[in-house]
């Protein structure tokens, strides 16, 4: 409230704003925490996985605890925030943000944050914005690189505008292929939260004015502009693509980890007890409110309530999809 940008008015702004943070890895959970630490009144942290021991050194969220209890990573990050700040309301969404649930999970809130890993989830994320006009904060981060862009239904260019076309798989640099600096993801988050103040304070004059790019190891920081496209298919003519759409049980491999994630069809809610139950004959089992833990000699899964499964053990997607037939037959 010292802050002359800010004030006792801009507090209280701030208090009345409802904000979702995608993805709380390396970028989300450091800027759901700035968000929780500035006095944000709601968050809602969206994440579809559990924290593991190599996520602790990018991260002060989370704890060896919570990666030895395969604690999901919004129901970890919202319960270390709440312990942050008592005054604000944190709701966990243990779930893959996808083109079937993503209006429903964002059409309330006033921003939203980009903490995702993947081009997929940003393309999806830009056409749920950019139909109900909610403002979102672009950021990536991989290597010793980083990028920040706020982007602004009707204002500014939007993510296809930036990038046309996603790049061919294997032709750009992952976590998984490059790595990621902590202190650079760290940087990112911080300046993506910066820019999401300034939006919630409607402070639009003194947003980034376009893609900051940034290569920490040589201490470089460069603002590139990036011109709206008029016949971007998303801010130019709001042509969806990616919602509303239910694409069936789909397999996909995790960056950065030996792991495949399997989506069901259709969203479940499962007993995960009663399933326990049920695989016990086949192998070990562990379950908890929020995650069923398998094994047996062939393979090794997690079961979220919501039917997903992250599995080990599988040497391509399609074979991921057949274990995941052959174990739960949904
Ligand atoms: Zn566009």
């Amino acid at each position: 409230m010292s802050l002359p940008q800010i004030g006792a008015e801009g507090q209280q702004r701030l208090y009345a704003a409802r904000v979702a943070v995608v993805g709380i890895g390396a970028l989300g959970s450091v800027s759901a925490e700035l968000m929780a630490r500035a006095g944000v009144g709601y968050l809602r942290l969206i994440d579809r996985d559990y924290v593991s021991l190599n996520n602790l050194h990018r991260t002060a969220l989370f704890s060896e605890a919570d990666a030895a209890d395969n604690a999901p990573k919004a129901v970890a990050a919202s319960k270390a925030l709440q312990a942050v700040n008592s005054g604000i309301q944190l709701e966990a969404a243990v779930t893959h943000l996808s083109g079937a649930n993503a209006l429903e999970l964002l059409q309330d809130m006033d921003l939203v944050l980009d903490g995702s890993d993947n081009y997929e989830l940003r393309y999806l994320l830009n056409e749920a914005c950019d139909q109900m006009g909610i403002p979102w904060v672009y950021a990536g981060a991989v290597g010793n690189f980083g990028m920040v862009m706020p982007i602004i239904p009707g204002q500014t260019a939007c993510f296809r505008c930036l990038a046309p076309t996603p790049p061919p798989p294997g032709s750009y640099p992952t976590c998984a292929s490059s790595g990621i600096l902590g202190s650079v993801s760290s940087s990112v988050a911080s300046i993506q939260a910066t820019e999401a103040i300034k939006l919630l304070l409607g402070r639009t004059d003194n947003r980034l004015p376009g893609l900051l790019s940034i290569d920490a190891w040589n201490c470089s920081f460069d603002v590139i502009e990036v011109q709206r496209d008029a016949t971007c298919p998303v801010c130019g003519q709001h042509q969806y693509e990616q919602l509303g759409h239910d694409s069936g049980a789909t397999s996909s491999a995790l960056c950065g980890r030996d792991e495949y994630q399997v989506l069901p069809a259709a969203p479940a809610d499962l007993d995960l007890s009663a399933w326990a139950q049920r695989l016990r004959s086949q192998g070990d089992v562990l379950v908890s409110p929020y995650i069923l833990t398998f094994s047996d000699t062939k393979v090794r899964f997690k079961l979220f309530a919501d039917g997903r499964m992250m599995l080990k053990g599988a040497q391509s997607a399609d074979q991921a999809l057949a274990i995941y037939s052959e174990y739960l037959g949904l």
